[in-house]
This record gives C-alpha cells, structure tokens and sequence, in this order.
C-alpha cells in the first residue's frame, strides 16, 4: 500500500486516521536541541565559562546586558582557538575535548558534547574573536544557525577568546516572553560566577553589567580557600565556617574524597547554600542537599540552613557526566554509600564543633515550651507570656500530686520567653562561650568523661544500629511502645527506653556546651525537693523528717552548684534556687511535672566523690528527667475520657460509667490532657525518632531488655497471605 495515498476506512470506524510521520529540517532539529541545552541566559554563561576554564584561562570577564537576553559576553585569557578550527567552531558536535566514546570515561574537561557554542547560533547572534599564541592579530568571525556568516576578519587582539552572544532567543517568542516576564536572570549568573569564583581560586573571575564600573563579583586568584570565599560572600560567613574532609578508605585504596566548608551553629540563614563541585564539575545533587539539610535540621535547629562548599573527587569511571543535557547533575557509583559517609562526617563535625558556639537559649515555640513562675513573698504569682490572666499559687500546688487535680500542673506555665529573658540568658551565654574559648580544654576533654563515651562506643549493638540508622518509623503501637520497619521486619520500640538512653548519650555528649532552657523566675530548690518528697510514703509523715531531707538535699546541690553549671548547664543561684536547664536535645524541653523528682534525684542519687562516676549518675538522673515518659495525666483516648468526669466518687464507687454525659466532663481538663498526648505523639515522631537515627549508639542490653522486639517479618506474612 502506498503510505501517501490511505486507502478509505473500511467499514467507517471511529477515530481520525493516523497523521503523517515526517522527518524534521534539520534546522528545527537544531533550534529544539538547542534551546535544551540553552534553556536560559545563566545557562549560556555557564557553558561560556565552562569553555573558558577548559581553555586553560586564569582571567576569565563576564559582562551581561538585559539579564543576558540583550548581551552575554565572556572574555578569557586562555588558549585561544586555532584559524582553521574557526569554521566548524559552532557546527553541532564539533569539539576538540573527545574524540572516542571512551574517552567519556576519563574526561576532565567541562565541555565535550561539542554542543554549547552551535546551540547558541541557533538561539541567538554569536560573534567569537580569538588569537592564539604566537600570532600577531587575532580573528573575529559571526555565526548563525551554526555556520560561519562571513570569513573571519583579522583584528586586533589580546590574548584569548571573547564570545559575544547577542538578542538570545530572538526566534523562540514565547521562551523570549517568559523570560522577558520573569525576574530577570543576572542573579542567577552572578549566582554561577561566585560559585565558580569559590571553587577556581587560582582564576580571576569578574562579573558585571553592561555599563556598570563596578563588578558585582570581583575575585582575585588567591592559594587560600577561605580567601575565595570571603572575597565573594563576605567575611561574615567565613566566620562561621569549620572545615571538613574526609575520605572512603574502606577498599584500601581511597575511592572517594571530600573536602570543604561547612557553616556552624552561629550561621543563620533563610536559605541553605549550597556550592558542590564533583570532579571540578559545578553540579546539583537533591540527595546529598536534602540529607545535609536534614542533618542540620536535627543537630542545629536554629542553623538549620547551613553554608555548604563541597569539592568531592572520584575516579573518573565512577562518575557518568552525561546525563542531563545542561551537565548539571551527574551519577555517582555507590551514590547512597557516599551520601551517607558525608552525612555522618558533618554530623560528627557539628556535634564536636560546639567549642565555638555561641550559646542562645532555645527560641521555643507553643509546643516545645518555656516556664515562667514568679515568686512573690508568701504566694506565686503565675504568669502566662501571651497575656493571659494570672493567678497566685503557693508554690506547693504547682505540681500535681493528683493526676486529676488541675492546680500546679507546671507545664501549663510553660510558653514563649519574654525578650528580657532572653537578653539576660544570652549575656550569660556569651559569657559562657568567652570563657570556653579561653579555657577551650576545660569542659570537654576531661578523661572520665572521654572514658564513659567510650564505654557507650565499645557497649553499642551493631545490629540494632543498622536497625535504628535505616528504619522507618510506622507509629505508636500503645503509650510506651512505637513501631518501626527495618528492610522487611516490624520491631516494637520501648519509647520510654530509648530516650532516656538517647538523653544519657547526649547529655554526655554535650557535656559542658550545652544550650539553656531559661526558667525565668527561679525555682527554690528547697520547695521542689519538699514536692517530691511530698508523697513519699517510706519516710514517714514528719513533716520534720521531710524538711531535713530536704535541707540536706539542697545543701548538696547548692555545693555542687559551679561544678553542674559548667558540665551540665543546670544552674543554682545562691540563693538555693534553680534557674536554668540544660537543652539536652533541640526543639524538646522535658515534662515539667517531673522537675522536683529530678531535683531530688540529683541530691540523693548522684555520687559526688568520683568524677566518673558523678557524670555517669548525674547524666543518668537527666537521662531519666528527659526521658519521654507518658504524661502524668491519664491518656483521655477512647474510654480514657471516663476518667476525666468531675464526679470522682461516681467513679470511685464503680457504677456504671459507659455513659458518658457531656456535663460531667472536666473540658480544661481533658483538653489539656489530650494536648499532653498528642505533643508527645508528635515529638516521638518529628524528634525522637530523627534524633535516635542520628544519635543513638545503643546498648548490647536493649537487644535483650525488652527494648527492641522483632514482632514480624514481612516476607514470612507474605507467605501466610499467599497461602491464602
Ligand atoms: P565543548 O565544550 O563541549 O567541546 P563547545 O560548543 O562549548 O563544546 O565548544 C566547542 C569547541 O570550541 C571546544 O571544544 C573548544 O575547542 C572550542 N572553544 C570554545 N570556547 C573556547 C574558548 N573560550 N577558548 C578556547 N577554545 C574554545
Ligand atoms: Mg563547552
């Protein structure tokens, strides 16, 4: 059958017949690749500099008219390219960078597709003048659709090349309209220019605008990293930087090295920057931006959007450069393998980099919150921040003894910080971080503590590592245990286990660097230790017997008082009171409910006589303060509500209480007891469990304590529901 001439449609079926398959002219087929290649001015300055530096240049001048859709100009110092090489210059895939297909494997140029120059004539009115060495004038020839426009014109010259691309997308109207619409696109090449400026440090790059005197990047070669870095992005963010490294050494022979500069806590930013060369390439990768985001997010909060500069090196058959069209991406051999090394190499760096840090107190929000009490001669005054009413308390009502009586439940009081707060607690905080650098030995190399971190090292469970590191959380199964999937298997987690582990760990780990919770009125010792003792049946109603413990406790505390400030941030005026806690773990303050049980748990229970062993125990006492325990207040889901009726002796009584009559609710109650619940939910998911990944180094017990237990495999249900 003749493909040009269809016979009729048999029997009238539905449908429009197939349309023609022709061949393209080959000028559309140049104008569509190329405005892939070229896909906006940045990307044509991009491969201009690219071609610059492959040409060996060690000045390389941006000039930019219009966001670069009136004029791209790029001016070098390099090589220069040959007379007769002119007429090919800008035909699609010639190149003087590749010659085989292999060759791809151990490229080291930026270009070798052959494609960058010839897109642009096809997209925009190219003019190219060289001169290469030993020659006395240079050349200057114009380009369209990819040809030569005329014989190249002798000129005078310096030495190198200048490509001028004019009008860009002058036959693409809509690429041109949005363009023209959108903001235009000189920060973005400004963008390009620095980061090459930061990584090329022995090339001088400016960048400027058309007409303007000054350049709005102006690097000069330099030997030192730091100088590129603070010549392009200013002396403010050099400040904040800690340099990294690190190699994969596994094979024997390093595959894969790293070098860089990362931003620490002080760093504050709206955006992450994020400067990675691979292999000298200028490329993105999603993967290693998002997990060092999410390292930030865990370890600084504050910082979470850090000042990234990475330069990492591969053997080039490791890397394939050709898969995106503008080269902006790359694939990595063993891509998760190095993205995890590097993740654990910044996490390890900004744990230890807190010697610099300055201290702020943790900016909390409504959730993670911040107690306020102030004392007033007899009584408490209880302020709320966010103006609401307040109320005089004693002091002895404002922790609950009775899980259903609403006075003294402290983290009600809880809530943002008033600004004089924080001003006070910052003062201290620099003080703090004035005396660490002057005495940067003092906190953290003494040897009992690097021995109890040790102990935490040699003691850690391999397997359960791999199991925490990758697992996924799926939720809580009841009030102590969470789900968790590891490859094909579910595990059941002792929340309440784990996080006292994990705050042991870290209250070890940020020994002596810690940032403050500020309590803003102080708490007397003397008061919270006679809360706790309160109910403690095994020492007797005297009230005398109480109080001398109670005495005695605080006596201890109060001696002690320099010592568990430095190490542990947990400050005792002179007067006896407390006025500060320790953040042990960002974005979560603990369950204030338990404040005077730790109170007394640190007088009683902590051994003061041996250093070791006093770390051991006083870590341990936070560990179990900060442990996320169930609230106090009974979970009110399902028939949990019951237990939030007024009518206590209906209950008391045992009638009949499936009824539940809407009146009788305490609401205040209950809706603060649903909020306790719901919080922890919350933070054992988006803190706990990011923060165990993270973290936690767990013990060979907790393989057999309960704390882990393997409930299900995966593929064995498979074959249970294939069965069926
Ligand atoms: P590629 O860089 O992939 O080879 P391009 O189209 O970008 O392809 O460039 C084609 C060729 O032109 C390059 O291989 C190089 O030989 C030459 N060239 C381009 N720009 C320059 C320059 N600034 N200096 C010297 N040679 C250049
Ligand atoms: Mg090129």
């Amino acid at each position: 059958m003749d493909v040009d001439d269809p016979s009729p449609r048999v029997g009238g079926g539905s449908g429009a017949d197939p349309p023609r398959i022709r061949r393209l002219e080959e000028s559309v087929v140049n104008r569509i690749a190329a405005g892939e290649v070229i896909q906006r001015p940045s990307s044509a300055v991009k491969e201009l500099v690219e071609n610059s530096l492959d040409a060996g240049a060690s000045t390389v001048s941006v000039t930019v008219k219009d966001g670069g859709l009136k004029l791209i100009q790029v001016s070098d110092d390099g090589h220069g390219i040959r007379f007769e090489d002119l007429p090919i210059l800008c035909e699609r895939h010639t190149t003087s960078k590749l010659s085989a297909y292999e060759d791809l494997q151990t490229i080291k140029s930026m270009g070798f597709r052959g494609e960058a120059l010839a897109s642009m004539t096809y997209v925009g009115h190219v003019t190219v003048t060289t001169i290469t060495e030993g020659q006395f004038h240079g050349y200057r020839v114009c380009y369209k659709d990819g040809v030569m426009e005329n014989e190249p014109k002798p000129c005078a010259s310096v030495k190198g090349t200048q490509v001028m691309v004019e009008n860009l997308f002058y036959n693409m109207v809509a690429r041109r309209k949005t363009l023209q619409n959108s903001n235009d696109d000189y920060p973005k090449i400004v963008d390009f220019i620095s980061r090459f400026a930061v990584h090329h440090i022995n090339v001088n790059f400016s960048c400027r605008k058309h007409g303007a005197n000054r350049a709005d990047v102006h690097s000069s070669s330099t030997s030192s990293r730091l100088d590129a870095i603070r010549n392009v992005y200013g002396a403010s963010v050099v400040r904040d930087l800690i340099e990294i490294e690190v190699s994969d050494e596994d094979a024997g022979d390093a595959v894969f090295k790293m070098d860089g500069y990362i931003s620490n806590a002080n760093y504050v930013a709206k955006k992450i920057m994020m400067i990675l060369f691979i292999n000298d390439r200028l490329v993105d990768c999603t993967a290693l931006k998002r997990a060092i985001e999410f390292v930030y997010s865990a370890t600084l909060p504050q910082a979470s959007k850090p000042f990234i500069y990475m330069s990492i090196n591969l053997p080039s058959e490791h890397v394939d450069v050709n898969i995106h069209p503008t080269k902006k991406e790359v694939s990595l051999l063993n891509q998760e393998r190095i993205i995890e090394t590097i993740k654990n190499t910044i996490e390890e760096k900004l744990r230890n980099s807190n010697t610099t840090r300055i201290f702020q107190t943790q900016a909390v929000n409504s959730s993670a919150l911040t107690q306020v009490y102030t004392q007033k001669d007899k009584g408490t005054e209880v302020k709320m921040a966010s103006g609401m009413k307040s109320q005089k308390t004693p002091v002895s009502q404002m922790v609950r003894t009775d899980p259903r009586n609403p006075s003294g439940r402290l983290h009600t009081y809880w809530h943002g910080q008033s600004s004089n707060l924080e001003k006070k607690s910052d003062l201290v905080s620099v003080r703090n971080v004035v005396r660490s650098r002057r005495n940067p030995k003092d906190a953290c190399d003494l040897s009992s503590r690097h021995e109890l971190l040790m102990e935490i090292d040699s003691h850690c469970h391999p397997g359960l590592l791999e199991v925490i590191k990758n697992c996924t959380y799926v939720g809580l199964a009841d009030e102590v245990f969470a789900l968790i999937q590891h490859n094909t298997h579910l595990y059941l987690v002792n929340v309440v286990n784990v996080s006292k582990e994990l705050m042991y760990q870290q209250a070890l780990c940020r020994f002596g660097n810690f940032n403050a919770i500020q309590l803003s009125e102080p708490a007397p010792l003397q008061e919270l230790l006679l809360i706790a003792l309160k109910d403690d049946e095994l020492i007797g109603d005297e009230n005398d017997e109480k109080l001398e413990i109670a005495e005695v406790n605080s006596k201890i505390l109060k001696g002690n008082a320099e010592m568990i400030n430095e190490y542990f941030s947990i400050h005792v005026d002179q007067d006896g009171n407390l006025t500060r806690l320790p953040v042990v773990l960002d974005q979560y303050t603990p369950d204030m409910d338990r404040l005077p049980e730790f109170v007394l748990t640190m007088g009683n229970d902590v051994t003061w006589d041996d250093e070791k062993e006093c770390f051991r125990t006083a870590a341990a006492a936070i560990g179990n303060f900060y442990a996320l325990h169930p609230p106090i207040l009974p979970n009110p889901s399902g028939s949990g509500v019951q237990l939030y009726k007024k009518n206590k002796d209906c209950m008391a009584s045992g009638e009949h209480v499936d009824s539940t009559d809407e009146d009788d609710i305490d609401h205040e109650l209950l809706a603060e007891a649903e909020t306790a619940w719901s919080q922890r939910e919350w933070t054992i998911q988006h803190v706990l469990f990011p923060s165990i990944r993270l973290f936690l180094k767990p013990p060979k017990s907790m393989a057999t304590d309960g704390t882990f237990v393997q409930i299900a495999s995966l593929d064995k249900l498979y074959k249970i529901f294939e069965r069926c």
